[in-house]
């Protein structure tokens, strides 16, 4: 029969397997043990509502037989079993999350193969230690079994196959590659050697792992003692045992599960190679019964920001997981966290339409919430480096949770968010910049802009800063729109430095400016005249201290709000142009020598004064990172007012 070949990637992951160092090729154990403990609760699952599959909870196990003579190691569960489609698609091919991932860690540090004992890679790993490797199954609800058979990259066969096994579920036979001078593959046919991998990696399967184990008893013999006693002498048996002391990790007392061991499972699980940043162990008893346990990664996955990623918490009833992604226990803005959740107090089929309606299930998620939430706090209060870390990760998210829904969850998640401070030069939560507010300071100023390096140098901000005042730097297109939702913090209103107040200012300041402003209102009226409309006012400010002028805004947009408008806007279309405009203001410095140029123009060349209003306007749009309406026309300005 013609080999069918695997898709190249595969081919590739197929090789680094079987050059893989020694040490991890023991994990291939636990890879088949978990995806035959799959297999079971599918059909376990199936089970609940179609009295055909004649199984029950007790019946389901999965076996691990080792053949000394014949050198193979085989495992076989009573579970769902693989179609012959099914075992094409799933095993002729390598697409899978884990392994996508696994690629793109090969990418970027190719040597490394390291990364193959730290998470699962799934069946291929078999590889690691078979010179062949025969998977036999039946899926369920089929009479025909098939057979597929493979020695590596060379490719596969696959052909329907008379077998004696009865029922569905699967059989994989691993022939263990000869043993050289570093490698004994034949440990793997070691009851010793089993037992410990069983133990180590797969103890908490819920379904038992049984093996043939050889024990010794105590028999009488027929000889007889001086007392007229039978002798006794010992004598070795075999028996099927189950391995596995079966209970979930969630069950244990926490004294019982040390860190280390939650990180483990959550990495095998969850498919990540970093352990995370904190464990939440809940343990609730009372109108609503349940057990969690909660990880928040360290790391965003790398389909986090995809359609791909599915958001959720396992949820588990009497040991059955009734469902993988139960998204209803999560609110959208804690959506990185993983983790599981058991109570006998759901009915196991369950849909996912009565569990939006599940009363218990809310009083659950209502928990979860507040206990994320609290983890979360607790660690930006005790280390903020690694909460600043976590922050970089998934910081986003909690933003767009505030953002969204109308501010609902600004007081759920207000003291979560960080901004980057220009005083400590790194993000800082919100309470702290508060906390370092001298007494007269009225307002939390923000800047919002492309990147930090324009940011410290924008014009309206001199004045703040020459005060000593903290800016908050907002360089995410969400930002903006995180305060307009939040509004204060601890009582603080937010004031951007674009603002035409930034409540600095003394009376006399003001006075001075009105002052100015009347003297000089046929000009300022003037100036905006010129500008065609672009602007709604032109003012004399002391925001400036060095610079010539700048762009205020009024209203509720703002320039990046603007730009993130018109971004959108070219993906979708929509709203009307005259709503997603920032409502310009024209900042002149009166103390600026361009000041009294524009001024003498104005009194002996108003053609002139003219095109240093538009230069000024110009101007302010290029350092507030505003595209200039028309390039050129601005280059022959300059060129016009320097060169004549
Ligand atoms: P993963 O388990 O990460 O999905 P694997 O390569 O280990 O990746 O397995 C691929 C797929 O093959 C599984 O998702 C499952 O659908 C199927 N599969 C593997 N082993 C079994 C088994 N013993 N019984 C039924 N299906 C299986």
């Amino acid at each position: 029969m013609a080999k069918k070949q695997f898709k190249s990637e595969s081919k590739r992951l197929l090789d680094l397997m079987v050059n893989s160092i020694y040490t991890h090729r023991e994990i291939f154990l636990r890879e088949l043990i978990s995806n035959a403990s799959d297999a079971i609760d599918k059909l376990c699952y199936i089970s609940l509502t179609d009295d055909k599959v004649g199984l029950s909870r007790d019946d389901f196990r999965i076996s691990i037989k080792a053949d000394k003579e014949n050198r193979t190691l085989t495992i076989i569960d009573n579970g769902v079993g693989m179609t012959a489609k099914e075992l094409e698609t799933n095993l002729g091919v390598i697409a899978k999350s884990g392994s996508l991932q696994f690629k793109k860690d090969m990418n970027d540090k190719p040597d490394d193969i390291d990364i193959i004992g730290q998470f699962g890679v799934g069946f291929y790993s078999a590889f690691m230690v078979a010179s062949r490797v025969i998977v036999t199954s039946r899926a369920y609800g089929e009479e025909l079994a098939h057979r597929w058979v493979s020695e590596g990259s060379d490719g596969y066969t696959l052909e329907p196959y008379e077998c004696e096994k009865t029922g569905c579920g699967t059989d994989i036979v691993i022939e263990l590659k000869p043993d050289t001078e570093d490698e004994k593959y034949s440990d793997y046919l070691e009851e010793y050697t089993l037992h410990n991998l069983i133990k180590k990696y797969s103890d908490y399967v819920r379904w038992p792992i049984v093996m043939e184990v050889t024990k010794s008893r105590q028999v009488e013999t027929d000889e007889v003692d001086e007392s007229g006693n039978k002798k006794k002498t010992w004598e070795d048996y075999t028996e099927i045992d189950t391995i596995n002391s079966r209970i979930p990790i969630w069950q244990r007392p926490k004294s019982d599960v040390s860190d280390a061991d939650c990180a483990e499972f959550y990495k095998e699980k969850f498919f990540d190679h970093t352990d995370p940043t904190a464990v939440i162990r809940v343990s609730a008893e009372g109108l609503v019964s349940y057990q969690a346990m909660l990880f928040i990664p360290a790391v965003a996955p790398y389909d986090y920001f995809t359609r791909e990623y599915k958001a959720g918490l396992q949820l588990y009833s009497s040991g059955i997981m009734i469902m993988e992604h139960c998204s209803d226990l999560l609110p959208e803005h804690f959506r990185f966290v993983r983790g599981v959740v058991e109570s006998p107090d759901f009915s196991l089929n369950i849909s996912r339409e009565m569990l939006q309606h599940d009363r218990q299930l809310k009083v659950i998620a209502n928990n979860i919430e507040k206990r994320i939430k609290t983890e979360l706090k607790k660690i930006m209060d005790e280390n903020l480096d690694k909460y600043e870390q976590f922050y970089k990760a998934f910081g986003i998210q909690i933003k767009y949770g505030i953002a969204n829904g109308w501010g609902a969850n600004k007081d759920m998640l207000s003291d979560l968010i960080m901004f980057y401070s220009s005083t400590a030069k790194k993000l800082i939560p919100l309470a702290e910049y508060v906390k370092n507010m001298p007494e007269e300071q009225k307002y939390i100023y923000y800047a919002a802009g492309e990147n930090i390096t324009l940011l410290e140098k924008l014009p309206q901000a001199e004045q703040v800063r020459e005060k000593g005042y903290e800016i908050l730097y907002l360089t995410e297109e969400i930002d903006e729109f995180v305060i307009r939702m939040l509004r204060a913090f601890e009582e603080k209103e937010f004031r951007s430095v674009n603002d035409e107040d930034l409540g600095i200012d003394t009376p006399e300041d003001k006075e001075d400016t009105e002052r100015q402003e009347t003297e000089n209102k046929e000009l300022l009226e003037f100036v905006k005249e010129s500008l065609d409309g672009k602007v709604v006012s032109a003012k004399l400010s002391h925001k400036l201290k060095s610079h010539p002028c700048c762009l205020a805004t009024q209203g509720e947009i703002s320039l990046e709000m603007e730009k993130y408008f018109k971004a959108m806007q070219s993906r979708q279309d929509g709203m009307p142009e005259e709503m997603m405009r920032a409502q310009r203001v024209l900042e002149l410095n009166a103390d600026h020598p361009s000041f009294a140029a524009l001024k003498g123009a104005f009194e002996h060349d108003k053609d002139k004064a003219a095109k240093y209003a538009r230069l000024l306007y110009g101007q302010a749009l290029l350092t507030a990172g505003v595209p200039l309406d028309d390039p050129n026309e601005f280059s022959e300005l300059v060129s016009a007012l320097l060169f004549g």
